[in-house]
């Protein structure tokens, strides 16, 4: 079990997510960015042997990325699965992250693989493929996005068992960014005191909250000998606002932390 990939639980979502793989469910994992919802996933992949499909879904995905296409090779026409298929065939598991920025044929496309037919109908090869018990379907979103064009609709929501993920608490988070950096616990302590204070400001000042993902950049830098105002200049004001005065207010609060 060493040679996992790193990953500190918050909860009991590694015994929620293997019940889920064993019991054939389909899971939705919410939450903001960089909280730790892909390393979840790659863990648990590892973790239950299964090979891992992750999709980063985007407006222009279409459900043919996802299934499969005709290519042509050296003047012949050949088909190619694509990352889902491939994790039906093979019996994986396949992590659509951000699944609300698809198009909305995508969804159409994982409807019947999330009720109990669990079947993934491929109308360009005239198959349809019955997915194994060891397939698993995984999605991701980030519900503070509140873009009502792209909610992801209740029809498709109530398809999935669902885990809530936010950013992990102090001790956790402190224990994650040593780890993941290798900077100093008392250094690590004084950045996981820092992000307390900015998750504390008003998201009046901030579109998005500083992630777990940041305080490990800010961590990498300092523990590679960058000053540490700078290193948190480059990965924590910068990445979190272009508005000068919000910068301000945020670099006030990160020197008097440093
Ligand atoms: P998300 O998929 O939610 O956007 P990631 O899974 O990519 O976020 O997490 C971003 C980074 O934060 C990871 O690369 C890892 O360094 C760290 N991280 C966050 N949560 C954890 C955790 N519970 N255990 C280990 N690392 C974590």
């Amino acid at each position: 079990m060493t040679d996992l990939p790193f990953y500190v639980p918050v909860d009991h979502e590694c015994e929620l997510f293997t019940t889920a793989f064993q019991q054939r469910l389909p899971l939705l994992l919410k939450g903001p960015t960089g909280c730790g919802k892909t390393r979840f996933v790659t863990h648990m992949a590892a973790r239950l042997q299964r090979p891992l499909f992750t999709i980063s879904c985007h407006d222009d995905l279409t459900a043919a990325d996802l299934t499969g296409r005709y290519l042509i090779k050296g003047g012949e026409t050949v088909w190619a699965d694509g990352p889902l298929t491939r994790a039906v065939r093979e019996g994986g598991i396949c992590y659509l992250d951000e699944v609300v920025e698809a198009r909305k044929d995508v969804t159409v496309v994982l409807h019947p693989l999330t009720d109990d037919r669990r079947m993934l109908p491929l109308e360009r090869t005239n198959e349809t493929l019955q997915a194994p018990d060891n397939f698993m379907l995984v999605v991701s979103y980030n519900p503070g996005y509140q873009n009502i064009l792209k909610a992801l609709k209740p029809s498709t929501r109530q398809r999935f068992i669902a885990l809530s993920f936010d950013f992990p608490p102090p001790e956790t988070e402190l224990e994650i960014i040593a780890n993941e950096s290798g900077l100093a616990r008392e250094r690590c302590t004084a950045l996981v005191n820092l992000a307390t204070q900015l998750r504390r400001l008003k998201e009046t000042d901030l579109e998005e909250n500083v992630s777990t993902r940041l305080l490990v950049y800010c961590a990498t830098l300092m523990a590679a000998g960058l000053d540490p105002l700078q290193a948190a200049q480059a990965a924590l004001v910068e990445p979190l606002s272009d508005e000068p005065e919000v910068q301000q207010g945020l670099f006030e609060l990160i020197r008097a932390t440093f």
